[in-house]
């Protein structure tokens, strides 16, 4: 029978379905910390951070790096609209590790031309894509 506890649960990126169906919970980085949503939240919008997903199903969890956009929290569905998604496996991990090192650096420096904001965005999600991938 299929369990009480399940909620609708969709992740659209800009050109794929990325994953829908039901789960038992879903955590997230948003602006507001981490989150673990489970069914029967009250209504709300929460906008990403780049972060770790994990979306947590009978039998187990599935994990990805989710860059930026928002979530819609309803009762009974939760649809996360994500501008950037990636499996474990879509990661490329030198690239991830290049990002990481070229955002120190910029982080690292003095210049009052370098927009450290950006920099600090782009470390989380090369932290992001590292932890998916354990790297780390
Ligand atoms: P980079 O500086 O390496 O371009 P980024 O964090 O600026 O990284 P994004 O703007 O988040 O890149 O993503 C742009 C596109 O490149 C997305 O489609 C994203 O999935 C892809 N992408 C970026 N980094 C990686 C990676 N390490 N592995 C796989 N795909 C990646």
């Amino acid at each position: 029978m299929a369990d009480e506890r399940n909620f609708d649960l969709e992740i659209i990126t800009p050109d794929r379905v990325f994953w829908k169906g039901q789960a038992l919970m879903l955590e997230l980085n948003t602006t507001e910390g981490e989150v673990g949503i489970y069914k029967r939240h009250i209504p709300m919008t929460m906008i990403l951070q780049p972060g770790v997903m994990k979306i947590h199903v009978e039998g187990g969890t599935k994990e990805a790096a989710v860059h930026a956009g928002f979530l819609e929290i309803l009762p009974e569905k939760i649809t996360v609209m994500a501008e950037v998604a990636e499996w474990p496996e879509e990661i490329d991990i030198n690239r991830a590790k290049e990002a990481e090192l070229r955002a120190q650096r910029r982080l690292q420096t003095h210049d009052p031309k370098i927009d450290t904001s950006r920099a600090e965005i782009a470390l989380k999600r090369a932290i992001a894509r590292l932890e998916v991938a354990k790297v780390r």
